[in-house]
């Protein structure tokens, strides 16, 4: 028996079991489906696209999206202690003041950016670093100047109360190594007699008594029937924007409908679980360089010399190097465009081993009006669910004309010096490609997924949310969620240091009540 178990040993999971066991009279049992791997990509940061299909990755695709010319878009997410954040592109940028205000004004008490900015400042405290690349490619450099061209001002902190400008990305890495939870707040942790920690251990339900989470059931590799693991306490689930809702389904809470028609007896109705699945949609301009170098040539044994030896070189980059954060109409208040320049072309979704050098310039979605689904299929635990994000499907069309915009700035931006001088050509959508119809049928032929799924679970005062502003879920005892499921709208940033925000927000939460 332990005091609290934690279902998902990712990006949240690692933080909380970290934070809560530094009270050595809390016991903690961390379940992971996934394994503890040492593989070098995940330390290699250029590398991270290599473990997309791999064993470390869920291997989702979404359902047919009507709007992408009914495409599946890939859907990586890690499955290994650390999660995404042992696979992810290590950015670190955490959205503005006006979103977790906003989140605020929904009605989530407490998550106003006063109440959270003491949290990121905590987790940036040595556990969370924010560095700078050891080595900027020069394309980077070249992005940034180029956008001052367009009217885009130098940012002065891309993660200060407002984002607006251009600027080099801050990364979670160490001396040119990824540097995630598994090493800021896992790897203090691990040895304390306080936490246990199994992996490749699938939670498939979690066990309700009276209204009460008293434990879960998992499954191990080594198979035979499910064990069960009690507490004491709490139950927290930390297995992401898709797996918690999943798992929840499996459990019985969510929509009754849903339940029903795969035979999985309802404990809560709860119509919001698996709801409201929000995530960055991007669509990039790629275009053949001339006269420099890009990633395309990264892989080669000297620089894997270099990057052991010296921890410096092309493999140090995350690809996301530098950003800027833009208004696409003078009305709002803050951004909804994201310009992201990666020195190298992103082809296939990331699939494809570059053959040629160029780079990408991807627009983002900020703040999507489109909202989608996670839904299971069936009651085996081991199906995957439903991922339908239902991109650019908000009836006013505004997220599309929002992408359009973005896609001609990105263009303007390209146009100009220093970045020009790089431009061999616009491969895709390619130069003659000028009318909102063509710009519209790139967007469809090209766009996925910038891998932040959230709100699945989403946080709020009122009845419908699934779980309150202290992350308890709704109509049960002692059982709550902290990952990126509850977060009510996507930041104008991305979801990484935000989720680890959130946790840090749970140790609290939980260990106060403890
Ligand atoms: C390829 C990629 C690139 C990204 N790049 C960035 C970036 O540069 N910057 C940024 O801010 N964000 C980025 N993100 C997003 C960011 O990493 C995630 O938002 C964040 O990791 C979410 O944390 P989480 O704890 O909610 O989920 P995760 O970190 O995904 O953790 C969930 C964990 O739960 C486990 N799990 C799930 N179901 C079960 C179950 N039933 N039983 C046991 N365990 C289970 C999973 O295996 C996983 O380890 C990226 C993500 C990906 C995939």
């Amino acid at each position: 028996m332990h005091d609290v178990v934690i279902v998902g040993g990712g990006t949240a999971g690692c933080v909380l079991a970290s934070r809560l066991t530094e009270n050595a009279d809390v016991s903690v049992l961390l379940l992971e489906a996934g394994p503890r791997s040492r593989k070098l990509e995940l330390r290699i940061p250029a590398a991270f696209s290599k473990l997309y299909r791999s064993g470390l990755d869920w291997g989702d695709v979404t359902t047919p999206q009507a709007t992408l010319d009914g495409r599946q878009v890939l859907f990586p997410r890690g499955r290994m202690l650390g999660g995404s954040s042992a696979m992810n592109a290590m950015m670190v940028l955490r959205g503005t003041r006006a979103d977790y205000d906003g989140w605020a004004a929904a009605g989530c008490t407490g998550w106003s950016w006063d109440d959270v900015e003491p949290v990121f400042a905590r987790s940036a405290c040595g556990a969370f670093p924010l560095a700078e690349l050891p080595d900027r490619h020069v394309l980077a450099e070249a992005f940034v100047h180029s956008a001052r061209a367009v009217g885009i001002p130098p940012a002065p902190d891309l993660n200060g109360e407002a984002n607006d400008g251009v600027g080099f990305v801050p990364v979670s890495q160490r001396r040119g190594r990824r540097f995630s939870v598994l090493d800021g707040y896992y790897a203090p942790a691990r040895r304390r007699p306080n936490l246990t920690v199994v992996t490749g251990a699938l939670v498939t339900r979690v066990v309700v008594e009276a209204g009460r989470a008293v434990g879960v059931e998992y499954r191990t590799n080594k198979g035979g029937p499910p064990d069960e693991a009690r507490a004491d306490r709490e139950v927290v689930v930390c297995a992401g924007a898709i797996g918690t809702p999943h798992l929840l389904q499996l459990s019985g809470i969510g929509p009754t409908a849903v339940l029903e028609a795969v035979g999985i007896e309802p404990v809560v109705n709860h119509p919001a679980v698996g709801a409201n699945l929000l995530d960055h949609l991007a669509c990039g301009l790629l275009l053949r360089t001339r006269n420099v170098e890009t990633l395309a040539s990264a892989e080669s044994l000297a620089n894997l010399a270099r990057w052991l030896v010296l921890g410096r070189g092309p493999l140090t980059s995350n690809l996301g190097e530098a950003v800027a954060f833009v208004r696409s109409r003078p009305d709002l208040n803050a951004p909804d465009i994201e310009l992201l320049l990666a020195p190298v072309l992103f082809e296939e979704e990331g699939l494809k081993q570059p053959t040629e050098h160029g780079f990408t310039l991807a627009v983002v979605l900020l703040t999507p009006r489109s909202a989608g689904t996670v839904q299971l299929v069936s009651d085996d635990p081991r199906d995957s669910p439903e991922i339908d994000p239902r991109y650019l499907t908000d009836p006013d069309g505004e997220d599309l004309a929002t992408l359009l915009r973005g896609l001609r700035l990105a263009r303007r931006l390209v146009a100009e010096d220093p970045l020009a001088s790089f431009v061999d050509e616009e491969m895709l959508p390619g130069s003659d490609a000028g009318t909102d119809e063509q710009l519209h049928s790139h967007v469809r032929a090209l766009s996925q997924t910038l891998y932040h799924p959230a709100g699945t679970c989403r946080l709020g005062s009122d009845a419908a949310s699934v779980v309150d502003p202290s992350l308890r879920v709704r109509g049960l005892d002692c059982l709550r969620i902290a990952d990126a499921s509850v977060m009510p709208a996507l930041p104008r940033g991305h979801t990484n240091w935000p989720t680890v925000m959130i946790a840090e927000r749970a140790s609290e939460l939980v260990g106060g009540a403890l």
